[in-house]
């Protein structure tokens, strides 16, 4: 039988330990495993068994929520790592080669546009960056090199809203596979595989533990795509020498991505989740649908508000009806438009700083997808790097400041805000 999403965030890839019983999962603080004899350790290395060798590639505590993240997003497998921006480095790795590149939504946080446009080079990777509303510009941006397509499902820090619909079909049509990070919307909201995305990345810091205490990150894999068919990803299709000449795709079929990525990406390039970030996540995605209703109730009274105040320039958040991203809720991510938005201020520059400086239960901080209500002032903080271009066209020009709504008494949110506002102006 299939469960709901509801008993599948407290139960999937998790039983009581069969050691002791314990009904948690334990936190399997260890670096190695003793092998039943020399065979199996020797059957283990050839990846002709599954098991667990070393915690750089595997781990028990890290292995449950790889399961949890694949049950909630309908992926086949999931590989977790040590931030949000080691799974997009760990996404990318199997498809590309010096000389590839990919299409990127305008759209991005502030330190994926970095990476994307600055530190790949240093592979010889490239992104080409397109505003994804014009899906014709997505297509044209594609040439013989491009081996994926990224973007983000609710995008950071805007809150806007990927027609994924559309997006997919360019990729598929191309025969590329489709990169979605799912962190802003985080699977109650939106499930990107649904929508046809070949792989979901997730900066595990934010919503999904939600209380602000590890980094971490995940690349589930769909199971969907063949990567056999162009002759465009040899990682996977071709004879692996590391394994004794091993085709992940022909062995592994729609487990093909997610073993390599242990396999190769772990091991090799050691951006691994460690246990105890993999507990404080599982414990935090216990409660991910209660939370993430909470942060849309609360985030749709804020900016309801905040829409009608006279200080206020413009709110983001397409769960309002002034949203031209409004029609697409229904649609990409039905259980609403997440906690996450921006406003621009009257008064510019001076003012946000004044407003984030006056702000009393929001705290100014570099996170999003906490329990507690949370702002920053992008241009001069995460969004500094970017150039003027980039900063408006990732929503975070200077006169505007990103809020994360927490799930604290909206009501109490809204007098904070009310405060710092007549600060900021008066
Ligand atoms: C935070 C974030 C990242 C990066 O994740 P880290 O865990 O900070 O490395 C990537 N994408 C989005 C949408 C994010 O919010």
């Amino acid at each position: 039988m299939a469960y709901g999403f509801d008993t599948l965030q407290v139960h999937a890839g998790a039983r009581p330990d069969p050691a002791t019983g314990a009904r948690q999962t334990p936190i399997y603080q260890t670096t190695a495993y003793v092998f039943r004899d020399a065979d199996h350790a020797a059957a283990l290395f050839n990846l002709q068994e599954v098991g667990y060798i070393y915690s750089r590639l595997t781990n028990p505590t890290v292995a449950v929520l790889q399961e949890r993240l694949a049950a909630l997003e309908g992926g086949a497998g999931a590989v977790c790592c040590s931030s949000g921006h080691a799974a997009q480095i760990m996404a990318l790795f199997p498809l590309m080669a010096p000389g590839r590149n990919i299409v990127a939504s305008t759209r991005l946080y502030g330190g994926t546009v970095t990476q994307f446009s600055q530190t790949i080079k240093r592979f010889g990777w490239s992104a080409t960056f397109v505003d994804f509303d014009d899906v014709e510009a997505v297509a044209a941006a594609i040439d013989d090199d491009t081996r994926a397509i990224f973007c983000e499902s609710i995008a950071n820090p805007g809150g806007y809203i990927t027609d994924l619909d559309a997006i997919s079909e360019v990729a598929n049509k191309a025969g590329l596979p489709l990169i979605v990070d799912n962190t802003s919307a985080t699977p109650y909201l939106c499930r990107p595989i649904e929508h046809g995305a070949t792989l979901v990345v997730h900066s595990t810091t934010k919503y999904l533990t939600g209380n602000g205490t590890v980094t971490g990150g995940a690349v589930i894999d769909s199971g969907n795509f063949d990567w056999s068919a162009s002759g465009k990803f040899p990682s996977l299709s071709e004879p692996e020498p590391a394994y004794h000449g091993l085709k992940f795709h022909e062995t592994f079929g729609p487990l093909a991505y997610t073993f390599h990525g242990i396999a190769i990406g772990l091991r090799d390039l050691g951006m691994t989740m460690n246990p105890q970030a993999a507990h404080y996540t599982l414990m935090g995605i216990e409660t991910l649908s209660l939370r993430m209703e909470r942060h849309v109730e609360n985030a749709k009274k804020v900016s309801q508000w905040l829409e009608k105040h006279d200080k206020i320039d413009a709110v983001t958040y397409a769960g309002l009806e002034s949203s031209p991203y409004h029609d697409r809720v229904a649609r990409i991510c039905p259980k609403g438009a997440g906690g996450l938005f921006t406003i621009a201020l009257k008064g510019g520059y001076e003012a946000c700083v004044k407003f984030v400086d006056s702000l009393e239960l929001f705290s100014h901080v570099a996170n999003l997808g906490d329990t507690r209500s949370l702002v920053i002032h992008s241009a001069s903080t995460t969004h500094r790097q970017l150039s003027p271009e980039q900063q408006k066209a990732a929503g975070a020009a200077p006169n505007v400041v990103r809020i994360s709504i927490g799930i604290e008494d909206a009501d109490d949110l809204i007098a904070d805000l009310d405060q710092a506002l007549e600060k900021a102006h008066g």
